[in-house]
């Protein structure tokens, strides 16, 4: 896979007269969101960015999953993907400074912080894809949460990158939380979670789902599951962030 591209195609929507009277009635605070530094305007800094790059140095970063901590092709989260699933692509690493940030965007009502976060997912977006899907979060937890994170993020992938988005899944069974089980555990939870909207069409479609955390991916494969089983011709995934390998 190759990135960068869609970054070149970035465009500000300087030229609608409402979004920028929005900016500038409901200014947003012009710091980078994981070091909080002052700067020209909100969005992770040049020095945040660079101490990624450095802890994938440190740690390794599965090449098909991007779970840190490990030097391989392939881990025990991905080992067993299908070939449909090409791989998951995780920007940050989920500790410190960079899941306080995940947790405020997705738990403390914070939907603004979706622009600066997709900006880092825009660097990495996998070329030869034709269409954007947030994984969905039952009716239950929207209702809880007030919006779905992922979407949020799709939108301004979207908007950013040009590439179109729709929302094809839904979660039918609102299952347990996923904390604190095994991946098997994971995956039987996870069992018939998701469906395809009724009316929506995949056939032969290249796909990047786009979550805010990946743990051991099931989420991820379950909704590649679907995507697949209704036609879908390739599915990728990309994600705010991935935990540890676990061995
Ligand atoms: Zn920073
Ligand atoms: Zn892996």
């Amino acid at each position: 896979m190759t990135f960068g591209v869609y970054q070149e195609k970035l465009h500000y929507e300087k030229t609608n007269p409402l979004l920028w009277l929005y900016d500038k009635l409901f200014p947003l605070p012009a710091v980078c969101p994981v070091c909080m530094k002052p700067q020209a305007r909100l969005g992770v800094c040049e020095k945040c960015r660079a101490e990624v790059l450095r802890k994938r140095s440190m740690y390794g970063q599965c090449k098909r999953c991007s779970s840190f901590g490990v030097y391989s092709d392939a881990c025990r989260n991905c080992r067993e993907w299908p070939a449909y699933y090409r791989g998951n692509i995780a920007i940050w690493p989920y500790q410190g400074a960079y899941k306080q940030v995940i947790k405020e965007f997705k738990f403390h009502n914070m939907p603004w912080l979706a622009d600066a976060l997709a900006q880092e997912v825009l660097l990495y977006l996998p070329e030869g894809y034709e269409l954007l899907v947030p994984v969905p979060l039952h009716a239950n937890r929207l209702q809880e949460r007030s919006y779905n994170q992922s979407e949020l993020l799709v939108r301004s992938l979207s908007r950013m990158s040009r590439m179109p988005w729709q929302n094809c899944l839904e979660r039918v069974r609102d299952t347990p939380h996923q904390t604190g089980l095994g991946r098997a555990e994971r995956l039987q939870n996870l069992h018939n979670a998701f469906d395809l909207h009724k009316g929506v069409n995949v056939q032969g479609k290249k796909i990047i789902l786009i979550d805010d955390v990946f743990t051991t991916g099931t989420t991820l494969l379950s909704c590649a599951r679907v995507l697949h089983q209704h036609g879908a011709k390739e599915i990728a995934s990309c994600t705010l962030a991935s935990g540890q390998a676990r061995f």
